[in-house]
Order: structure tokens, then sequence, then C-alpha cells
């Protein structure tokens, strides 16, 4: 899913990366059909309306990006996306209090972009009588887009940037793990308002956008994160939803399935190996990981898990060398006590 992430450089701010993720390409295509020009002056309209937008996230953005250099934590990016922007930085400040002033500059930024566009909207009943009726319509509609945008963005909702300010107000206040639960006590609800109001109103990209808040919402929480993954493995991957349930039996079954159906996938012996090796049946464990080691020579979970195997057999010269091996592919495997630590 690499193509997701891909966006181009269009500038550089003190080292930080200004990027344009691919998405961007349709916001011309919706500008058009929401102002749908038909004429040069209206195409300039809809052109100068999507440039205001896009400088409006962008200074969104940088204003998450001054507040994280003021607070001395290094800013990498900041992406500008169809639906908004995300600035990456180099690491989570420590601090609640720097997490508060990193979060709250976005949206402090957005509101007085509207305010800005609002006094913009009355002065321009000065201008010149042929632009008076382009640029009024413009500052308004842009300073509605940001007060709209402000309030949607501060909803106490987490990943939103106002639960963002919640978690580090109540980190403040209570400490990290109450702040997880009372961030998701407070989330959930304004989720269910909105996702209520999205099928009320046939809003499909609110629901879409609600799904998104839904997954980051399970990150709070240890015991949703496997609810979520639980759910998703059962949609997708019925043997990885019996492995992570602990019915190796039943896993195996599947993977035998997913075999038949494609006999050249290694993940399908690896994951089916894992079953037998925990159903104590490590001949069968051996065969399965010697068939993904003959696909995918290079695999280091393959190697690893081989290695394991030995290892449990106390043949642990074979297993040292093997272990060798996969810590030269990948330094972070090839540790012998992940076999200790499942046995
Ligand atoms: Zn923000």
């Amino acid at each position: 899913m690499k193509w997701l992430t891909l966006s181009w450089l269009v500038g550089r701010i003190r080292g930080m990366e200004i990027r344009f993720h691919f998405s961007m390409l349709f916001s011309v295509i919706i500008t058009y059909f929401i102002f749908r020009p038909v004429n040069s002056r209206d195409g300039l309209f809809a052109l100068l309306w999507l440039i205001g937008f896009v400088l409006s996230i962008f200074l969104h953005e940088l204003g998450h990006a001054l507040a994280a250099k003021l607070v001395r934590v290094e800013v990498k990016s900041i992406v500008i996306w169809l639906l908004g922007g995300f600035t990456n930085l180099s690491r989570e400040p420590e601090k609640s209090l720097h997490r508060l002033s990193i979060y709250a500059a976005g949206p402090f930024v957005t509101i007085l972009l509207g305010l800005v566009f609002f006094v913009a909207f009355y002065g321009s009943f000065n201008l010149p009588f042929l632009w008076i009726d382009v640029s009024k319509m413009l500052f308004l509609s842009l300073a509605i887009v940001n007060i709209s945008l402000f309030v949607v963005n501060v909803l106490p909702v987490y990943p939103l940037d106002g639960g963002n300010i919640l978690h580090a107000l109540m980190e403040l206040l209570f400490g990290r793990s109450n702040a997880n639960l009372i961030t998701m006590i407070v989330s959930i609800p304004i989720l269910l308002c909105l996702i209520g109001f999205g099928i009320f109103t046939h809003d499909y990209i609110l629901l879409a956008f609600c799904i998104l808040i839904a997954l980051a919402i399970g990150t709070l929480n240890r015991q949703t994160q496997h609810w979520i993954n639980l759910g998703l493995s059962y949609l997708f991957k019925r043997a990885g939803y019996y492995f992570l349930q602990g019915d190796y039996e039943r896993a195996a079954q599947y993977y035998t399935r997913d075999i038949e159906r494609e006999s050249g996938q290694v993940n399908h012996y690896i994951g089916r190996a894992y079953c037998y090796l925990l159903m104590l049946q490590k001949e069968r464990a051996l065969a399965d990981v010697e068939r993904a080691l003959i696909i995918a020579p290079n695999n280091v979970i393959a190697i690893q898990l081989h290695g394991d195997i030995y290892a449990i057999e106390k043949n642990y010269d074979a297993a040292l060398e093997i272990f060798e091996r996969a810590h030269q592919l990948n330094p972070n495997w090839g540790n012998p006590s992940l076999a200790a630590g499942l046995f």
C-alpha cells in the first residue's frame, strides 16, 4: 500500500519538507464540481477559492509546526492532502504541556484565519466595482470554511486536534492511562452521534471519516485494539482470526484452505507452522517451515521460526546458526529468547 503515501515535495522551509499528497489532484475536480464555472470569471473565482482553501490548511499545519519548533521538537514535514493536512514530528514531545501547545496551535491559526477573512470581507466593499462581487464572495466563503473547519477540528474526538487537546489536558491532570480512558469515553458518544448523523443524511464521506476516527480511537486502548484486529481478521483472514482467538486447530484448517487456494503464498505456510508448533506438533511445523523456506529462502520470519523449532528440540548449535542468519538479514530478529518466551 505504498502508493497511499505517495506525495510530491513542493518546497522546504528551514529543512522542513512541504509535501502535496496525490489525493490533492482530486481537489481540482471536486472544486470544479462545487462551482461548475461557466465563464472565466467563475473559473477565476473557483481557482482563487481552491488556493485560499489549500493555503488555509497549510497555515493550520504551519501553526502546529511552529509550536513544535518552539518546544524544540524537530518537524520533518507538512503533508497537505484532500481532507486536510498533517505535520510529521520527529518524535512525540514528552511533556503533555508541550503536546497541548502543539495541538492547540493549529485550530488557533484556523479561527484567526476565519476572522481575518471576515475582516477582508467587510474591507472589500471599498474595492473597485468590478472586483467587489468576486472578492466579497471569496472572502466570505473562506471565512465560513475556516470557521467550520475550526468547529469540526476542536470536537473532543480523538485523533482530531480537539481530541488530542483533551488527551493532553487530561494527562496533565490525571496521568497517561487515565487520559486514554477519559479520551475514549468522551470520543465514542460523539463519534456515535456523527455516525447517526451520517446515516440520517446519507453522508458517505462523513461515514468513511468516522471509520478512520474509530480505528484511531481503538489505538487508545489495548482491549479495543484487540477487538479491531479480531474484526478485521474475521473479515479478511479467517485463519488469522482463529489464531488470535487461540483456536490453533481451526486456524490450521483455514491455513490449509488458504494453501490450497494460493500454494505459492509463503505466509500461509508460516501461519500453519506456528499453529502446529503451538499445538506441539513439531514435525509438521518443521515441514511447513521448510516448505516456506523453499518458496522464500530469505524470509526472516520463516528463518526465525526454523531456529525456534531447533531450539525447542534442544538442538542449540543448529538453532544458533540459523538465528545468526536471521540476525544478519534483520537486526531485530535472531533472538533465541523469542522461543524461550513461547515455551
Ligand atoms: Zn491540526
